[in-house]
């Protein structure tokens, strides 16, 4: 990916607003209606993906020339952060359809991408990321699946820990150790589809939040595929997947900032209707004074990462600071803002009869994947701008 060294965009352009109007629409209208039904019943947002794919709106990134809407980063971005005002666990399918197919953007064969990335953009098959392991999360370089080479195949074992819409993704990128002695060196990347033999999953994970979005573990027994389905070169699969959170983090920023939106949104309306003393409990300093700070933490976290997304784009030398720090300031904000939106709902924001509740569960998660902050922090520390 050479990057588009022209974009300069801190802020959106006027084609970004229109595209936010769009997103905005079609989530209020065919999204929304079903978040918490989705939360409550801890089932896939089918409505979400049919209306995301209908619009072409479900994997944004993936190059016109291999069909899709070739998306820029910010706009990307702007898709996630406006899914994710209304429901987290459905922007995480144009999230994870980026986190998936990204390293095979970046390091794949002309050859993988028309394979892979065509069929994603069609809407025909999603796409699942695996790197953490049981015993290797933040220690990912740890990771104990194996892929050993038998001819023209690879033979994968080992199991995939954590892995977001598995069991509805078609496709998977696995990263698995093909040089036991090398550590980070020793381990390659590789398309696994869910049709492959001996592939399988786990039960749902039963979480806090995102309830909507299968977490389920990947088990791989003796699952041989063509060696083409290696992507890039052997060795290089945990350089190309630190490369893909490079870019990634900056949507998980943007899902933290939506789910911040959904909440600032509700509370502001709420507090104008909610009467206590003889009037809105809006006309109250004390209350004024925590919207104004959620207002101002939310857009600090929106420049940030509209300026990770520009770096992104133009995949500067400081993108690993800036997705980083664009992510861990995102998510801790995010979940600040939402616990407040609580506080601001009073005893109404502490029931699911009211949505607040559902988006802090929600914002949790963004302080935690993609590399927990304390991870981004270690991350920024050693890549300072
Ligand atoms: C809902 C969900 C979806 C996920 N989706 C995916 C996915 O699609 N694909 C995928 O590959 N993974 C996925 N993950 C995995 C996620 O990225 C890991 O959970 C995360 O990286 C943390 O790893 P861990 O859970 O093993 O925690 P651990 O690594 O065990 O960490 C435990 C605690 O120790 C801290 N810690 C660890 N090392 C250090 C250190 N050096 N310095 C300071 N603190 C440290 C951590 O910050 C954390 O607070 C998902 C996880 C969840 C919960």
């Amino acid at each position: 990916m050479a990057g588009n060294k022209d974009f300069d965009l801190y802020r959106p352009a006027e084609e970004h607003d229109e595209l936010r109007k769009v997103v905005r629409s079609l989530a209020e209208a065919k999204i929304a209606p079903f978040a918490a039904e989705v939360d409550e019943e801890g089932r896939f947002p089918q409505e979400a993906l049919d209306a995301l794919v209908a619009a072409d709106l479900h994997a944004v990134h993936v190059p016109e020339e291999f069909g899709g809407a070739g998306a820029d980063a910010l706009a990307t971005v702007i898709v996630i952060e406006e899914v994710a005002r209304v429901c987290a666990s459905s922007s995480l399918i144009p999230a994870v359809n980026k986190l998936g197919s990204l390293p095979v953007a970046l390091s794949g064969s002309e050859d993988l991408k028309k394979r892979y990335l065509s069929p994603l953009a069609k809407g025909e098959g999603m796409f699942s990321y695996c790197l953490s392991e049981p015993d290797a999360g933040s220690d990912a370089a740890g990771m104990k699946t194996r892929a050993v080479r038998d001819g023209d195949y690879w033979v994968l074992n080992g199991v995939k820990r954590w892995i977001t819409n598995a069991g509805v993704s078609e496709y998977y990128t696995v990263m698995a150790v093909t040089d036991p002695e090398k550590r980070s060196k020793g381990i390659s990347a590789f398309v696994v589809e869910k049709g492959d033999e001996g592939v399988s999953f786990g039960a749902p994970e039963k979480k806090l939040g995102i309830k909507g979005s299968p977490t389920r573990e990947v088990y791989l027994d003796n699952v041989r595929i063509p060696a083409d389905r290696m992507i890039g070169a052997e060795g290089t699969g945990f350089a190309t997947a630190m490369k893909t959170l490079d870019h990634t983090r900056v949507t998980i920023a943007a899902q933290a900032l939506g789910i911040a939106q959904g909440a600032l949104d509700y509370a502001k309306g709420y507090v104008r209707e909610r009467k206590q003393f003889g009037k809105p409990i809006a006309d109250f300093q004390g209350v004024q004074f925590m919207l104004a700070d959620m207002a101002m933490k939310l857009e600090a976290a929106r420049q940030l990462t509209y300026a990770a997304a520009a770096r992104s784009e133009r995949v500067d030398v400081d993108l690993t600071f800036f997705g980083a720090a664009a992510k861990c300031y995102a998510s801790d904000a995010a979940m600040e803002i939402t616990t407040d939106a609580v506080q601001l709902l009073g005893g109404y924001g502490y029931t699911r009869d009211y949505p607040v509740e559902r988006m802090m569960r929600d914002a949790k998660i963004t302080q935690i994947y993609e590399g927990t902050n304390q991870v981004q922090r270690i991350v920024m520390a050693r890549n300072l701008p």
